[in-house]
């Protein structure tokens, strides 16, 4: 969409028009991803789980000798949903693989520690070098706004990197945010995973071969691992990434509630968010990264919970546009914390960013909240140091609650 063209809200739900994902209004107003959510309340889910089975059948009849997937795991609670319906409910012996975002939460650790133990499954891990890794995050905190987008970089190219290593075409991922979140495409389409929409979408239009751009001192061979493999690789290979949530009936909600029950998963309150199951492994997630989008896109993640339980019919519009207020402005608990293990001391913040929006800046660095966070303990390096070698740990001074 172009800079003057009007931003309008669903009629539906919170979501608008200036999505970054792209969302639509049809002549009644209503959004995108509000229309694709209906399918969910239509389609015959149990055909579709058959469709599902027939479709990795046939990767176990070819990979006897190998792993018959690969799948992605992070620790969060989807990452439980999806191993136990690989592992259980299709039959596979998976690889699980993991891009270790050097920055964890103690939560986080032991939901993946918890992960690894229960599942019958071998797992593998990259850490990429921690030097590497703050230059990166600052590269990006500085230019795009986000401080993600390494961990995205990573987690998304490592499978693809394994399965076209060990010859495991198949790669197994949980929910398509595209579709999830503004009705991209149809489930019934069955889109899988694409280089297109990993650089469009999930990196902000930016991949890891564009990130020299910013900072021509970057050593190519200082990010190699997040290398994305060639089409020709792909094609070669015969690597496809499915997503579950074309064919099971997605939600996050009731999917928490299994995994918390069958497999003792556990969540991280945060004060930005009233759902406490969504990316507890990440200590900045809901904190400073989420106050980050709201910058810069004036929504948040508690907006997202909102939209899914609204679409679930959870929650009216109104008691959501309520509790949205509530949330929006509230100061990210992690920003000392963060700023600590990124090497830059809060006030440092907004040089390291001057290039972003000058409005955004001020509003980051302004408010109440500040003193909030001065009064953060410090982050005992000794913990951060452990959770590079990525032992368990107790790494309570790493943010507020957790
Ligand atoms: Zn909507």
């Amino acid at each position: 969409m172009t800079m003057n063209q009007r931003i309008e809200q669903c009629v539906r739900c919170l979501y608008k028009t200036n999505h970054p994902f792209g969302l639509t209004l049809d002549k009644n107003g209503v959004c995108s991803g509000c229309l694709v959510h209906e399918e969910k309340d239509l389609l015959d889910w149990k055909m579709r789980l058959g469709m599902l089975k027939n479709l990795t059948d046939s990767y176990k009849l070819k990979q006897s000798k190998n792993y018959d997937c690969i799948v992605p795991v992070s620790g969060g609670q989807d990452s439980f949903f999806i191993v136990h319906t690989v592992i259980h409910e299709l039959g596979l012996n998976p690889l699980l693989v993991n891009f270790n975002r050097n920055f964890n939460s103690a939560v986080g650790i032991k939901n993946l520690s918890q992960l690894r133990t229960i599942f019958p499954a071998d797992f593998r891990q990259f850490t990429i070098n921690p030097i590497i890794s703050r230059k990166v995050i600052r590269t990006t905190l500085a230019n795009l706004g986000t401080i993600n987008w390494l961990w995205i970089a990573g987690q998304t190219s490592l499978p693809v990197r394994i399965a076209d290593e060990l010859k495991i075409p198949l790669i197994i991922w949980g929910a398509h945010q595209g579709i999830e979140q503004v009705g991209m495409y149809s489930h019934t389409d069955e889109v899988e995973m694409t280089s297109r929409y990993r650089k469009e979408h999930d990196l902000m239009g930016i991949d890891e071969k564009e990130i020299f751009k910013f900072d021509p001192d970057f050593n190519p061979n200082d990010i190699s691992s997040l290398t994305y493999p060639s089409d020709d690789q792909i094609i070669k290979n015969g690597t496809r990434g499915i997503y579950l949530s074309n064919y099971l009936r997605w939600d996050p909600v009731q999917q928490h509630t299994f995994v918390k029950d069958k497999y003792g998963y556990i969540g991280r309150k945060t004060n930005r968010t009233y759902y406490d199951f969504d990316n507890p492994d990440c200590p900045v997630y809901n904190g400073l990264q989420d106050y980050l989008k709201f910058m810069r896109l004036g929504y948040a993640k508690v907006t997202d919970q909102l939209v899914r339980d609204i679409r679930h019919k959870r929650i009216d519009k109104e008691s959501a546009k309520r509790i949205e207020s509530e949330y929006l402005n509230k100061a990210p608990d992690s920003l000392k914390g963060f700023a600590d293990w990124l090497g830059i001391s809060v006030k440092n913040f907004g040089p390291l960013m001057l290039s972003l929006d000058s409005n955004f800046l001020e509003q980051l660095l302004s408010g109440d909240w500040r003193s909030e966070i001065n009064e953060l303990d410090k982050p005992n390096l000794n913990h951060i140091d452990s959770v590079y070698k990525f032992i368990d740990s107790d790494f309570k001074n790493f943010g507020k609650g957790i």
